[in-house]
């Protein structure tokens, strides 16, 4: 049987691309089908927009910050259009990327929504493809509750897009986009609310650094309202303000409510109904350790499936299985080990490995490591500010397990620890390891007294 395609990609996001641009790489003929924006969620509305709004939310530390060292500097003039208006050219100047290197890998870019229309075939555009394999890499979308005035609610695909700044924001989500976003609007001077129904934000990540990010947060002027449930939101008639009414009757008037709760599998109007592609429980598409779904022929990746929701996690696994179907010889398992992540609040939290409570839960004995200190760069103020590190430590075998931190510039120091945990670095190596001074990084290698 001849198809028109060796592999067919649905989602040209961060998986897609690179499952196409690896694939034809080895010889394959591949398509992607693309109905929103090259480069898919991380590029557009995620991970690079995000960033390079956060960078703008930093520079009123940093001008606050540069008065200490003598500077004349003022916080006012921020102007919403001007970061907006440079973030969109950024964003289209990386679209442009994207088309040229699917372009320069001969991969064949279809514009619109791809639908599977049976075993092996998509539709675009009202045409039929034929495709050995069918690669699904449609991502993930926000999802928002059903509560009435949800029509005034702001997702994670708008927020991005807001015509101006609103002067109060309330974000509700526990989740690190949530966190992010009061971080960037309170650093760019929006008074910032956060709502989370739970105790504690970010679940999963290490109690301390819950704490620590939490304290800090509230220090820097985010009004952190735990224990809250949203019930309605209504608009005013005479202006645009928005009425946000809590189940404990309690009342917040702001100019946007921005909701991160979650995000569901992106299957909309995907022709599953046509093929045996199952399900699991959260309505992730399942697939086995080669991507493979339950109909012969298709595969899935990225933020459908199961597993870290990361642009690294999405490309490592674009580039398996591109390798295991067209370069067998060089393919080689994803290993979802050790995987480090960052959350870009102000501070900056990253980690890598066990919480101390993960840790403690898969029956490990451990050291607990922590150091919390004021950075340097703070010395000619009076903020209280504080950087916050935490190793830990197996005690039977010295293996270091978690590395955890809080603090300017965190994601950027954390990925090379990552490096150190992968490669199996025991505490003593982190000892014998001489540190750069001064910086905060050399903490992480001269905390010699445990903690508990
Ligand atoms: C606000 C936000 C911030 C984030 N920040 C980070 C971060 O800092 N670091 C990090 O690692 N990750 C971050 N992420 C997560 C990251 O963006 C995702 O994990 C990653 O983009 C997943 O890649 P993917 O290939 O699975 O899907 P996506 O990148 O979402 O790509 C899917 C693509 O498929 C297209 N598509 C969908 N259905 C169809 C169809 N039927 N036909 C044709 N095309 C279709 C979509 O338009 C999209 O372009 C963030 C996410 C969000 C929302």
């Amino acid at each position: 049987m001849s198809y028109d395609f060796d592999l067919f990609v649905i989602g040209a996001g961060s998986g897609g691309v690179r499952a196409s641009r690896f694939a034809a790489g080895f010889g394959a003929r591949v398509a992607v089908a693309e109905s929103r924006y090259l480069g898919g969620t991380c590029v557009n509305v995620g991970c690079v927009p995000k960033k390079l709004m956060s960078y703008a939310a930093h520079c009123s530390e940093d001008i606050e910050l540069s008065r200490s060292f003598g500077w004349e500097a003022s916080q006012s003039g921020f102007d919403w259009q001007t970061l907006i208006g440079n973030k969109d050219r950024e964003i289209e100047r990386l679209n442009g990327i994207y088309g040229r290197l699917l372009e320069n890998s001969n991969v064949t870019l279809l514009s619109g929504h791809a639908r599977i229309a049976g075993p092996h075939q998509v539709e675009v555009n009202g045409k039929v493809y034929s495709s050995e394999h069918i690669l699904l890499a449609t991502g993930g979308w926000p999802v928002l509750p059903d509560i009435p005035g949800k029509e005034f609610i702001t997702d994670s695909n708008q927020i991005f897009y807001l015509p101006q700044q609103p002067k109060r924001v309330l974000v509700v989500g526990g989740g690190y986009i949530a966190l992010e976003f009061a971080s960037i609007f309170n650093g760019l001077g929006s008074k910032t609310h956060l709502s989370y129904r739970g105790e504690l934000f970010l679940r999963g990540f290490d109690q301390e650094v819950r704490e620590h990010v939490r304290d800090s947060m509230q220090a820097k002027g985010v009004s952190i309202h735990f224990k809250t449930e949203v019930q309605s939101i209504e608009k005013s008639e005479k202006d645009e303000r928005l009425k946000v009414t809590y189940q404990d009757g309690a009342t917040l008037e702001v100019d946007c409510v921005f909701y991160a709760i979650g995000r569901r599998p992106m299957l909309d109007n995907l022709g599953l109904e046509n093929v045996n592609v199952e399900l699991d429980a959260k309505g992730l598409v399942k697939v086995n350790k080669n991507y493979e779904t339950s109909e012969p022929g298709i595969l899935a990746i990225g933020d459908l499936i199961a597993g870290p929701q990361l642009t690294p996690v999405a490309l490592a696994e674009g580039m398996a299985v591109a390798r295991r179907l067209f370069k067998p010889e060089e393919y080689k398992p994803v290993s979802y080990e050790h995987i480090a992540t960052a959350v870009f609040t102000l501070p900056n939290i990253a980690t890598v490995g066990l919480s101390e409570e993960q840790a403690r839960a898969a029956g490990h004995d451990v050291s607990i490591f922590t150091s919390s200190f004021r950075p340097m760069k703070l010395s000619f103020t009076d903020l209280q500010e504080r950087i916050f590190m935490k190793l830990v430590v197996d005690k039977q075998t010295d293996k270091v397990l978690g590395c955890h931190m809080v603090g300017p510039d965190a994601g950027e120091l954390i990925q090379g620890l990552a490096v150190a945990l992968k490669a199996g670095a025991t505490k003593a190596v982190f000892d014998d390891t001489i540190g750069i001074h001064p910086t905060a990084a050399e903490e992480f290698v001269t905390m010699r007294t445990s903690t508990r």
